[in-house]
């Protein structure tokens, strides 16, 4: 928990959200400015600013879990909540490279034609 993040407030509930799953570790929220048809973020309940960051994770084991339950959350939104849609997972670990929430998260995106690389 870090005061002043956005993400701990929406975790601990204190700033509303339109939650889709959630689980001990992870959150799943709607994006509030939708860049897809599908635009979900994947929270996890630790704060920590980025993955450069991870090592401010309480232990090695807690990191692998809550990134282990990233992957098996998108996996789990695809298969059993959206009929099995291909779909993108990105995290921007920087203001440089487009973060605005420095606390770790994952854009669940789908149901469009993206760009290529
Ligand atoms: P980033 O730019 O850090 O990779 O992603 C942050 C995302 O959080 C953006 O896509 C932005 O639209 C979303 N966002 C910012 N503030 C809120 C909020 O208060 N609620 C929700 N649900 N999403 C937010
Ligand atoms: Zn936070």
């Amino acid at each position: 928990m870090s005061i002043n993040c956005l993400f701990c407030k929406i975790i601990n509930k204190e700033i509303s959200s339109e939650v889709i799953a959630e689980n001990n570790n992870v959150l799943v929220i709607k994006d509030i400015s939708p860049k897809a048809p599908v635009h979900y973020l994947i929270i996890p309940k630790e704060h920590t600013c980025d993955i450069r960051d991870l090592d401010n994770i309480s232990s090695k084991d807690r990191a692998r879990e809550l990134m282990g339950d990233i992957v098996l959350m998108a996996q789990d939104l695809s298969k059993n909540k959206l009929n099995n849609i291909p779909f993108r997972l990105i995290s921007n670990n920087g203001s440089e490279v487009g973060q605005s929430v420095m606390h770790i998260h994952f854009h669940f995106l789908a149901g469009k034609k993206f760009l290529d690389f």
